[in-house]
């Protein structure tokens, strides 16, 4: 079937954080709730899309991360040569979704107008506001897209069958997620629209935030495109590597398949 794709999970980062940090109005627990780092790759009749790029060992180290495992690593484990794939999309801008900047050399990269329009406007004079963004991660943006390699997009649009990118703007002013249809139904990789199962779950919201009450009418929009809440992946939540199979022999708690 033309229009049904496999989807694979590739985590390459951790973060040991605490539960009231994963909340504004914070968490009454006082537990560990660590962040995973993912980028997700999309196979189809269409090709390889891969969702994100995430961040190298300089970023990790100049933000406090740790490295599992190199995202070049993660999607050679699945057969994905980054010199060859030719499509890129970009969640949002945050420092975790889009370093890596030589990794994909001959890549397009789709990213909603209301995304770039952010990170390169009047808000980034606020320091509060720059704190997830990196200048020289939105520069290397701006220089793709005076090579012609930016495909911007508003809104609701088709990459290809059964492969949509949405805006839910909310943790981020252009925040994308992307709706991919599987064999079990439609699935909605969130990224940072739910960072956990328990933003979306209980409607809470993450503290680095454009607008809290965009971010709860996404979980909205992600319900509605998904087929059911088990269709639904967060973007940093460690659990995801629980609930799915891995994608072969040696890939456990590193590569899963979602499809
Ligand atoms: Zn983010
Ligand atoms: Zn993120």
């Amino acid at each position: 079937m033309q229009d049904v794709h496999e989807i694979y999970a590739v985590r390459y980062a951790h973060h040991d954080r605490k539960a009231h940090e994963n909340y504004i109005l914070g968490d009454p627990h006082d537990t560990s709730e660590p962040l995973a780092y993912f980028v997700w790759v999309i196979k189809g009749a269409d090709g390889t899309f891969v969702l994100d790029t995430g961040f190298d060992h300089a970023m990790a180290e100049k933000r406090g991360r740790r490295i599992t495992r190199p995202v070049a690593e993660g999607l050679r484990a699945i057969d994905v040569n980054p010199d060859t794939v030719t499509d890129v999309v970009i969640s949002h801008l945050h420092y975790d979704h889009c370093g890596n900047h030589t990794l994909f050399p001959r890549a397009r990269y789709h990213l909603q107008d209301r995304e770039m329009m952010y990170a390169t406007g009047r808000y980034m004079c606020h320091a509060h506001q720059r704190i997830p963004f990196e200048a020289d991660d939105v520069v290397a943006m701006v220089r793709r897209v005076f090579d012609e390699r930016v495909l911007f997009h508003t809104g609701t649009e088709r990459l290809a069958p059964g492969l949509t990118v949405h805006h839910v703007g909310g943790h981020s002013m252009g925040l994308q997620c992307l709706r991919v249809a599987t064999r079990r139904g439609h699935v909605v990789l969130a990224a940072d629209a739910t960072h956990l199962y328990s933003h979306i779950e209980q409607g809470r919201v993450f503290p680095v935030c454009y607008s809290v009450a965009e971010t709860l009418e996404g979980y909205a929009t992600i319900k509605r495109l998904a087929d059911s809440r088990d269709h639904i992946v967060p973007g940093h939540d460690p659990d995801v590597l629980k609930r799915y199979p891995a994608a072969a022999p040696g890939l456990e708690d590193w590569v899963v398949r979602l499809d």
